[in-house]
């Protein structure tokens, strides 16, 4: 049985730095003509609507997106994801904070195609209705590791496949693996994105330390936004991008700092990129 909603935590520090990440994956993919395939296996329900409820309730968004927007930086890259998030909104006011489905069919071209599985009932029908009559989008209510064997190698050999579970399962990490293998055996071109939460220091390492383990070119970025152990639940994330462009390593060594400096939580916290 599913509770996770990513609609009480969409727009938080975590969202942030994934969202980011897949702005510059997909930027990367867009400077060639030749079509891409966006595969998210955990799609969420799209886009989010800040007045809601769920998001009002925690707040997260407030030190997340709510630190960064209306602000420009000297960043490039936090400038061009904020302006893919503000087209989400009327200028002036955050109404909406888009998922990465809503990211993704943003910054696709006629020629390219997002594939999308979800497994939450209601999350579902939201993503659905919301690409309803989009022929560049298809929406599958599928568990993520069988929507890889179902749908991967894509019809092209470009692409991005975006894992981000809500880790709510005990044995999430272990799935997560068994996902990034098949997929990589059934799409060795396509660049890998998974997030993954930081609540335990060792653990956290251990696991992104498997994930780079299964590609000789990876990269490992992480915003905590307070220090290890210093409160109960997430302290911070981050993402293992297999294959990535090869721009993105100087991306985020500039980004990640800047991130740090205006999301941390009283101080706390750190910033880190591995790359390879
Ligand atoms: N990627 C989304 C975004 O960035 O906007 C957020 C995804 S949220 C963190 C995780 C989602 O995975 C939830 O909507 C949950 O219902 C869904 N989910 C959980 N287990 C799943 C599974 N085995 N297969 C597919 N989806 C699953």
């Amino acid at each position: 049985m599913l509770s996770y909603r990513h609609s009480y935590h969409a727009g938080n520090f975590a969202d942030v730095l994934k969202h980011m990440i897949q702005v510059a994956v997909l930027d990367h993919l867009r400077l060639k003509d030749k079509p891409f395939v966006v595969h998210d296996t955990h799609g969420g329900a799209g886009l989010y609507t800040v007045d809601d409820a769920h998001m009002q309730k925690t707040g997260e968004y407030r030190d997340g997106i709510g630190r960064l927007w209306e602000r420009r930086f000297e960043v490039p890259l936090i400038n061009r994801y904020l302006n893919v998030v503000a087209g989400f909104s009327r200028p002036g006011a955050l109404s909406h904070y888009p998922g990465s489905p809503a990211i993704s069919a943003a910054l696709l071209r006629d020629q390219d195609r997002l594939q999308v599985t979800e497994l939450h009932g209601t999350d579902f029908e939201l993503l659905e209705a919301r690409f309803h009559g989009d022929r560049r989008v298809r929406v599958v209510k599928q568990d993520a590791l069988a929507g890889i064997k179902a749908l991967l190698p894509p019809a092209h050999k470009r692409g991005l496949v975006l894992i981000d579970p809500s880790y709510e399962l005990g044995g999430d990490e272990a799935a997560t693996l068994a996902a990034v293998e098949e997929g990589l055996k059934r799409f060795n071109t396509g660049c890998f994105a998974i997030w993954y939460p930081v609540l335990e220091r060792r653990r956290a390492d251990r696991f992104a330390a498997r994930l780079m383990a299964l590609a000789p070119k990876h990269l490992r970025a992480e915003l905590c936004v307070l220090r290890d152990g210093g409160a109960r639940g997430m302290t911070g994330s981050g993402m293992v991008v297999l294959n990535p462009p090869w721009t993105l390593g100087e991306q985020l060594r500039a980004a990640l700092p800047v991130l740090h400096r205006t999301l941390n939580q009283g101080g706390g916290g750190q910033q880190l990129l591995l790359s390879q």
